[in-house]
């Protein structure tokens, strides 16, 4: 955050004590600047004003304790194939034999009489012994008082670089910036929380854990800052640069569209459709995102949307992050909109109703040369956004499905053309926090309610061992009329080869355990014609079961469909399980979802309970967000997320709620600057 040229950007050869070889070490901690020194993060503390007596050590518990080694050496094992090194430490209450496993030189670094502070776990009492403890040797000195009788940050070190020695540098380089507000710590004091060069001071010597974790926040709350700053900075860019298309619409198409549907449009359906008609009419492009959970109805809103802005003379383009789903859009909107005379088109990578350079060439010129009045929409997946697509008088880009879209790509589109409205619509409910970072430079809109006349969907954890229980289940509901799905764990990422072998021999099974009933296989690597069929032969009821790996992830919507089997459901994530199961529940009947599991760890068990006891989209999200981490749950390159060295996505969605508020506020007063100068009056 401090400018470039001010003194804390400096070389930490600055710095006494910094050498070439010390700088070269502390360049692998990633620390090359002053700066960098001061904001490297203790990886925890140590309270060393109460330390354990030795005999005070329990088995089990890691604790810190201190001694004076009396005697040293190495052992080497039988055969010589292991050694140790051990010393062992005396303070008066009793004995500690702390011992390495294999790393004979550990002995240079101890001498009898030194005095030496441990850390770590007792993995026997008789005699007490601890293994690979942490270690760091006391020697008295002036400096003593900045190791002992304190709270002590321990920091992640490299070879070569002591604790001690660390800690030594980063005091003295602390003394030596008597003032780091002065020194270019800039940043407002926020509620309860110490400024920032206070900060920096409490991250290394906090007087107590939760100061500690104060300053923590404090620099946390900075990162979010710059976060919060960079995203809002874009978005206001956008909005005074660009010149959105008028795209109110009037109408003509939309209401027989509406009437055709053979359903109404729920509340929150209606609500959220006015919200995006004020914006397409605006006077900025919009910038918006659908959030609405599986089944709440989002292809519907966004068909409206495209009509509005067909109406208006312009073309849409819609991207869905699969070809199946692209292909099943370009099905649903060819049904809807073709007898409403509006062109649809398909642009897929691998197959196009329209290609640049196809033989249909000029009557692919007079569908993009056409006139106005005669817009269309296009469908396609990432293929949309490659040079070779330029739709002319693109006025409105909807993003189905956002989660598999980086923030990079969602960019890059909106470069193209000349800044279309942008409707991103996402069923993953992401965490509040989540979105707000990766989503801060859009707006808002929830379909927070699903259509009325859904059955209900239960869920059960079964082991492998019941497969043949499940499977009578199914048969079961098969007669009565439904279609199934079963899923298995996605081949594509898999050896090719032998991932394929094991679908197909699954097929096999299953074909023979479903019989009468027809059995259809769907997987990526299918050729998207064979594809196609074998949905289309879902779809019209044709096929009663289908086997299909995660492909069917996204979007796929068939109401029949009222049972899932999800074999080896512990190598799915929540995130994805709730998009899977979000495939049933669509009609009227019951839905039924199983989910195999033999995994015993915690982690997929506990997974897999979250999964049974709700179908809340949000309790799910946070509890994925809880158990794997933001990374994880976007795929952290994917999400276009910055690393972060103090923040905490999952943790801390109170301080990303007050960054971006501040933000908001920062680049309000900085934008309107001329516009308020007006002082009060003199007379008041
Ligand atoms: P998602 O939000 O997951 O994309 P879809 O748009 O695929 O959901 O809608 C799921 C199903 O619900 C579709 O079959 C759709 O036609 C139907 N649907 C959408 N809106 C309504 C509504 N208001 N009433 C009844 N059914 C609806
Ligand atoms: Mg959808």
């Amino acid at each position: 955050m401090p400018p470039k040229d001010r003194p804390l950007n400096v070389p930490v050869t600055e710095l006494s004590g910094v050498g070439r070889e010390r700088a070269a070490q502390l360049a692998r901690l990633g620390i090359r600047t002053v700066e960098e020194l001061l904001l490297h993060r203790p990886r925890r503390y140590e309270d060393r004003r109460h330390l354990r007596t030795i005999c005070e050590l329990q088995a089990g518990t890691a604790a810190t304790t201190s001694g004076r080694i009396v005697a040293q050496g190495v052992t080497t094992l039988r055969r010589r194939t292991r050694s140790f090194f051990e010393f062992i430490l005396e303070d008066g209450t009793g004995r500690l034999h702390c011992r390495w496993w294999n790393l004979p030189y550990m002995e240079k670094y101890f001498a009898v009489g030194d005095e030496v502070l441990v850390y770590g776990k007792l993995r026997s009492l008789k005699p007490r012994t601890i293994d690979h403890p942490e270690t760091e040797v006391i020697d008295g000195g002036e400096e003593r008082f900045i190791h002992l009788d304190r709270i002590a940050p321990l920091y992640p070190l490299t070879e070569g670089i002591s604790q001690r020695w660390l800690r030594g540098l980063i005091w003295r380089t602390l003394a030596g910036y008597s003032d780091l507000e002065a020194q270019g710590w800039p940043g407002p004091e926020l509620d309860g929380l110490p400024d920032r060069g206070t900060a920096v001071r409490l991250l290394h010597f906090p007087d107590t854990l939760p100061q500690a974790e104060r300053a923590r926040q404090r620099l946390a709350l900075d990162e979010f800052l710059e976060m919060q700053l960079a995203i809002q900075r874009r978005r206001q860019h956008l909005e005074t640069r660009a010149q959105p298309w008028p795209c109110g619409g009037d109408n003509r198409l939309q209401r027989p569209f509406l009437r055709q549907l053979g359903f109404v449009l729920t509340p929150a359906q209606t609500r959220v459709l006015r919200e995006l008609r004020t914006e397409m009419s605006g006077t900025r492009p919009m910038r918006r995102l659908v959030q609405g959970d599986v089944g709440s109805g989002k292809t519907v809103v966004a068909a409206c949307c495209g009509l509005m802005a067909i109406e208006s003379g312009f073309n849409v383009a819609l991207m869905a992050p699969t070809e199946i789903l692209a292909e099943q859009h370009f099905s649903t909107f060819t049904r809807w909109l073709r007898p409403l005379g509006v062109p649809v088109q398909l642009v897929t990578g691998e197959r196009k109703t329209w290609k640049p350079a196809d033989k249909n060439q000029r009557e692919l010129d007079a569908i993009v040369s056409r006139p106005p009045e005669l817009p269309g929409l296009w469908i396609g997946t990432h293929a949309l956004i490659q040079a070779s697509f330029d739709v002319p008088r693109l006025a409105l880009v909807i993003i189905d499905e956002q989660h598999k879209f980086g923030v990079t790509q969602r960019e890059s589109l909106v470069r193209k053309g000349c800044y279309p409205h942008l409707l991103v619509m996402t069923a993953t409910p992401i965490p509040r926090t989540l979105g707000l970072t990766l989503y801060g430079d859009l707006d808002i809109s929830s379909i927070d309610q699903l259509p009325s006349g859904r059955g209900r969907v239960r869920t059960f954890v079964r082991a492998s061992a019941q497969l043949p229980k499940v499977h009578a289940f199914v048969k079961q509901q098969l007669a009565e009329g439904r279609q199934a799905y079963v899923v298995y764990p996605r081949i594509e990422d898999e050896e090719h080869a032998s991932g394929l072998k094991a679908v197909r021999r699954e097929y096999q099974q299953l074909q023979v355990v479903f019989a009468p009933h027809a059995t259809g296989l769907l997987h990526g690597r299918l050729r998207p014609e064979e594809r196609e069929r074998v949905m289309t032969a879902f779809r019209a009821g044709e096929l009663k079961v289908l086997l299909a790996t995660s492909v069917i992830e996204v979007g796929v919507d068939v109401p029949n469909a009222t049972i899932m089997v999800i074999e080896n459901a512990d190598r799915f994530g929540l995130a994805q399980l709730h998009q899977l199961r979000g495939r049933i529940g669509r009609g009227a009947h019951e839905s039924f979802c199983v989910l195999v599991s033999d995994s015993a760890t915690d982690e997929a068990k506990e997974r897999l309970e979250v999964m049974a006891s709700t179908q809340d989209g949000f309790a799910i999200a946070e509890a994925d967000l809880r158990l794997r981490g933001p990374g994880e749950l976007l795929g952290q390159e994917q999400s276009g997320l910055p690393s972060l060295r103090f923040g905490d996505l999952a943790a801390d969605g109170e301080l990303v709620e007050r960054a971006r508020a501040w933000a908001k506020q920062h680049l309000n007063q900085e934008f309107n600057a001329p516009a308020t100068t007006e002082r009060a009056h003199p007379a008041e």
